[in-house]
């Protein structure tokens, strides 16, 4: 299986290979790099690492476009007599 497939979430619960079961993970700050941050998930039943996510800072762009912030206000429209 792909680890691509959940880089882009938080995962809470992976898969891991040595316990055979979806594992409730911890996620640890592993890299930060002007670029972007690295974390690691570990189980939390072995402490072996199940999969890794990378934050772009494209991604936390993007995240904070989908959250709503204070932005410019829209151009109130004038009414012509
Ligand atoms: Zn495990």
């Amino acid at each position: 299986m792909s680890q691509q497939q959940f880089e882009n979430f938080t995962a809470s619960s992976l898969y891991c290979e040595k316990c055979k079961a979806a594992m409730p993970v911890r996620e640890r700050l592993l890299l930060i790099l002007p670029e972007k941050e690295i974390f690691d998930y570990l189980c939390t039943g072995c402490g072996s690492s199940v999969g890794q996510r990378e934050v772009t800072a494209g991604d936390k762009m993007r995240a904070q476009a989908m959250a709503p912030q204070r932005r410019r206000r829209a151009p109130v429209q004038r009414i012509q007599p």
